[in-house]
């Protein structure tokens, strides 16, 4: 028996010498109140499309027994990332992709990714950069020959890295300084790596686990630069797992989380590759040694390489839903099983009692479901979208689907950030309780709004699309991406607008006028930011200097407001879906709706005091409406989520179980632990301490 055994046992005997408190705590209270509503309904609806295959997933990956937890809490670096390994050996066992099934089915392979990322997002990542980032690289840019290093990929044959970003270059990719000469002699190509600046950094599994990489770096052909190209080469011996001659490998050393992940370095020193390893989809090198391209301009061609991030991104979104998600559960049942204060005499209130508490939490739930209502078309719309990509990356649907993911990625993870925060701070000193899960969704979270692309940096991407766009409208052309729907030119129109309502009750079942706010919102500060980036390009020497200048309050605002008319807009595709099952349940989301697009409104009141399109009594009612909504749903708060929380073994917090043993768990988890009541061996340095 081991060690740790050993302790568990003595731990457990001498565990439970606290009695029982009087009052048993529990959910039933709020289980027995609030609106009735059809939980079966409102599951389905968020998790819609991977419904199926998600609820037959978690079955199995329970059934293995080998995701606890509470188990691996106290683990080192080396001993999680070989935990992680061990699970998706065991999950890939019972849970068998193919190379096929991902290419026809991506929804099955979506919910593969979602289960993963649902219990851990450490997990997750260690699954995604092999599957999606690396793979996915090779699918866009590659060609028919590099076929079967796909189907490695995805059978885990291979276990694939990611190489873009380098020691001294991130956001700005296309400045890095891998180099690629080719030599026509061998015909194949010579990877260096000129400084230690253009190390490649951060490259998840590259530390430890990966034996082939796609390399970014800039490719050179008889002297002559010919812009960023990807190169699928091997970096360690596929038996030994030594690093081939020529390549240096390193672990990036202790992060603030994630430690699952072996995030790498890469040098390059004379490497020399065949020819077969570039890949080749879009650029090639003719037998005579002439470089070709179909796409001619060097930052399109860039621009187009990173089409393979699609599901990259979408995992940004999936994740931070799957994290916002674990969080409300937890928060929420935690809430309703707290109690603080109370009439003297009487037992002491839940502190989701309290409408501070309520207005700190609700909001967070609208939000959550907003997002998860735009997974789920991510989900439907892949295949089609990810082939539209692969066909032409410059064709309007690409365009459109690279500006929505732009904006989805940021407005998601800042959303999940912003709300495990605020949720960890609602629950109090519990929660900061390892065992309530929340240090790990935060540590865990916090890389979402970095990497595929910083949140700030990408959304000047939507901001370009809206721009260019309009000035597609400018010219008398027709739009044809769909979600321009809203777009006016008369900006004299705009300054006129004024929104209707004149009580607060006429903001309830209004859902068209709600959505008029943020249609509204976004007009306005579309006018409102050309005129400032016109000013600026007035101001500043060019036209970059002016669009730096004309972020703050204007262009980064557009593109965020864009985002979430977006997200209303399928979440009132949602509401109309659910009306003709149950006018219950649409009742429940239609509060949920009301809340989503309120809050936004509320914490952005300034534009719409700016724009004269709310005045100050307008301001007011919906500053209450929000208030009301708060109220309201945190009456069923406890019940929504039961409807939509994960498996208690994949929330993984003795805060969030769904028998709302919040104490009698915590006291479990902790009496079950190594030491707990153990003397420390350094207590003589006390002694020490003493004054002699
Ligand atoms: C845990 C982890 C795993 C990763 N895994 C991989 C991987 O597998 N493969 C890979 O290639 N990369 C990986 N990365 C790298 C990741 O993609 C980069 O961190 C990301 O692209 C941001 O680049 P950077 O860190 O260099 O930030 P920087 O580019 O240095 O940006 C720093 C800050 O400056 C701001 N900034 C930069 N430019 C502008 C601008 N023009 N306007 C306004 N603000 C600006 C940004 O908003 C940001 O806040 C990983 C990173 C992390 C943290």
């Amino acid at each position: 028996m081991s060690l740790h055994r050993l302790e568990v046992v003595r731990s457990h005997l001498t565990a439970g010498r606290l009695p029982k408190p009087a009052l048993d705590p529990s959910l039933d209270q709020y289980r027995s109140k609030g609106a009735e509503f059809d939980p079966s309904i409102l599951h389905r609806l968020i998790d819609d499309v991977t419904f199926e295959y998600d609820t037959a997933n978690y079955k199995a990956m329970e059934r293995t027994g080998a995701f606890d937890h509470f188990k691996y809490l106290d683990q080192s670096r080396e001993n999680l990332r070989e935990i992680f390994v061990k699970q998706i050996a065991v999950i890939k066992e019972c849970l068998p992709l193919d190379a096929d099934d991902d290419h026809e089915n991506p929804i099955k392979s979506f919910s593969f990714a979602k289960m993963l990322s649902t219990f851990d997002q450490g997990l997750f990542a260690r699954h995604t950069v092999n599957s999606s980032l690396y793979g996915d690289t090779v699918h866009a840019l590659g060609t028919a020959k590099h076929s079967e290093l796909r189907n490695r990929c995805l059978l885990y044959k291979d276990y694939g890295c990611f190489g873009l970003t380098e020691l001294g270059h991130g956001t700005n990719g296309a400045g890095i300084e891998t180099r690629a000469d080719y030599d026509h002699e061998k015909r194949g190509f010579v990877l260096n790596t000129p400084s230690y600046l253009g190390a490649k950094w951060w490259i998840g599994a590259a530390g430890k686990t990966a034996n082939i990489a796609a390399i970014f770096a800039q490719l050179y052909v008889g002297g002559v630069n010919q812009g960023i190209q990807v190169f699928a080469v091997p970096i360690r011996d596929y038996e030994t797992h030594q690093s081939l001659p020529g390549v240096i490998l390193g672990d990036c050393g202790p992060k603030i989380g994630l430690e699952g992940i072996d995030n790498g370095f890469i040098y390059f020193t004379n490497y020399r590759v065949p020819y077969d390893c570039m890949l080749d989809r879009f650029s090639q090198i003719d037998a005579a040694g002439k470089f070709h391209s179909k796409i001619k301009n060097k930052t399109k061609r860039f621009s187009a390489m990173l089409g393979g991030l699609l599901r990259g991104r979408t995992g940004v979104l999936m994740s931070s839903c799957a994290n916002l998600r674990n969080a409300l559960t937890i928060a929420i049942r935690c809430s309703a099983v707290r109690r603080q204060f109370g009439k003297p005499g009487k037992p002491e209130r839940p502190i989701l009692d309290y409408p501070l508490q309520r207005y700190r939490i609700l909001p967070h739930l609208a939000n959550v479901f907003a997002i998860s209502f735009a997974l789920d078309e991510m989900i439907k719309n892949f295949k089609s979208a990810r082939q539209a990509v692969h066909l032409n990356p410059e064709s309007i649907e690409s365009e459109e689907t690279h500006a929505i993911l732009s904006f989805l990625k940021p407005l998601s993870s800042t959303y999940a950030q912003n709300g495990i925060t605020a949720l960890r701070e609602a629950c109090g000193g519990l929660a900061f309780s390892a065992y309530s899960y929340f240090g790990q969704l935060k540590s865990n979270h916090d890389a979402n709004v970095t990497w595929e692309g910083d949140n700030n940096v990408l959304v000047q991407q939507t901001a370009r699309f809206l721009l260019k766009n309009l000035q597609r409208l400018t010219k008398g052309q027709k739009l044809q991406a769909k979600t321009l729907y809203f777009l006016r030119l008369d900006f004299g129109e705009i300054q006129k607008q004024r929104a209707a309502f004149e009580t607060k009750a006429a903001l309830r079942d209004s859902p068209e006028e709600l959505k008029k706010m943020l249609i509204h919102r976004i007009n306005w500060l579309m006018h409102y930011s050309v005129l400032k980036l016109q000013e600026n390009v007035g101001n500043y020497p060019d036209v970059v200097e002016a669009w730096n200048h004309s972020q703050v309050h204007h262009l980064r605002e557009l593109a965020l407001a864009y985002g979430e008319l977006y997200l209303a807009d399928i979440f009132l595709t949602r509401l109309a879906k659910v009306q003709p099952q149950c006018m219950k349940t649409h009742a429940i989301l239609m509060r949920l709706f009301e809340l989503y697009v309120l809050g936004i409104v509320e914490r952005d009141l300034g534009t719409f005091r700016e724009s004269e399109y709310l005045s100050a009594a307008q301001g007011r009612y919906i500053k209450e409406y929000v208030r009301d909504l708060t109220w309201e749903l945190g009456e069923s708060a406890v019940r929504i989520v039961d409807a939509i929380a994960y498996p208690d073994f994949v929330v993984g917090s003795a805060l969030g179980h769904s028998d709302g043993q919040v104490y009698q768990r915590l006291l479990d988890a902790i009496e079950s632990a190594r030491g707990v009541y153990d003397t420390p061996p350094w207590f003589p340095l006390l002694k020490q301490l003493r004054p002699s």
